[in-house]
């Protein structure tokens, strides 16, 4: 018999918490596309997308994440409430779900980074530059953070061929995301400036995998369905910052956001759901009404306002998707 590690009875336990007690379910989502192949962790397909609205339609009861911190206040959440949400701002977000969540009826919410209106976001340029490069030399050498990475490369600069080369590519990739993620915007940038240059990619990228532009968020806001929500300027590890820079991230993309949408911009979501007790109070002072985080549980307490845990769907199909919702939700 397998017995569980403390994670997953961690988790069962909250999970038994929701069943019992009840509460709200959060969703978070990235992508509403078929074009990301990230093996449906961060991205579902518009008909599963489409799947997963029915379901909620049918068997839920979806609320604006907004009403569901007033009913928190109130102490008495709607049952089977639902709410949807999106990090990071695609532009996919506008294209493919809102009209599926237009056509369900079905609110959510868009946490944006103001530093990529259009752009494409640091670490999709990072996996296109090492999994798609054209042609490069058989090694890289790169100064990162004051060190020096070297790696020798066993595939050559041709498009990905063999599993052998795919392999070495992904290690490649998930080695750099680790020494990158710590690094402020301006030294990644800097590095992943010499991994273009590696890549032997000199086309400026005009692909559908970037941010929304500031025409698009506009659009976006326009619709009744949809709330936009801050995700920081740069998407930063914001426990690894001084006060002084979170206060930056935290209060200048809310006042950016409100500037381009001429909306109060009520919400906020820790990058990577990573926060502390500092970084939640900078939040509230900021004038925020809730923020979200990553924590794996259901919503029912006005003091989880600040830290509103979010689960999240992949890429599932309707059966999948309906017997995870029944597993938190009972319905
Ligand atoms: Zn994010």
């Amino acid at each position: 018999m397998r017995i569980p590690g403390i994670k997953t009875a961690r988790l069962f336990s909250k999970w038994l918490q929701g069943r019992l007690l009840g509460g709200a379910l959060i969703l978070g989502y990235h992508h509403v596309s078929t074009v990301n192949d990230d093996d449906g962790e961060l991205s579902v397909s518009p008909d599963h997308f489409r799947e997963h609205l029915e379901i909620i339609r049918q068997r839920a009861h979806p609320i604006h994440l907004s009403e569901l911190v007033h009913h928190l206040h109130q102490g008495k959440i709607p049952r089977k409430s639902v709410v949807v949400t999106f990090d990071d701002g695609y532009a996919d977000n506008l294209l493919n779900a809102v009209p599926l969540l237009e056509q369900y009826q079905i609110p959510a919410t868009v946490f944006v980074c103001t530093d990529y209106f259009g752009k494409e976001f640091w670490w999709d340029e990072l996996k296109r530059l090492i999994i798609n490069a054209p042609a490069h030399p058989n090694t890289l050498h790169l100064k990162i953070g004051g060190n020096q990475f070297d790696w020798s490369t066993s595939f050559s600069g041709q498009q990905v061929s063999n599993p052998a080369d795919v392999n070495d590519r992904m290690r490649l990739l998930n080695l750099l995301y680790a020494r990158l993620l710590p690094l402020d915007s301006e030294e990644r940038g800097n590095v992943i400036g010499q991994v273009r240059l590696w890549s032997g990619d000199h086309e400026k990228y005009t692909g559908s995998n970037r941010a929304l532009t500031t025409e698009e968020l506009r659009e976006l806001a326009g619709s009744e369905l949809i709330e936009i929500g801050s995700h920081t300027v740069t998407h930063p590890i914001l426990t690894q910052m001084t006060l002084e820079q979170q206060t930056m991230e935290i209060q200048h993309s809310k006042d950016t956001l409100e500037q381009v949408i001429g909306k109060t911009v009520p919400g906020f979501a820790y990058p990577n759901g990573k926060f502390s007790a500092e970084t939640l109070g900078l939040v509230q002072q900021a004038g925020y009404a809730y923020a979200c985080s990553s924590q794996k549980e259901l919503a029912r307490q006005p003091q989880q306002c600040y830290a509103l845990p979010r689960l999240w769907p992949q890429d599932w199909d309707g059966k999948q998707f309906s017997r995870y919702l029944k597993l938190w939700t009972g319905t």
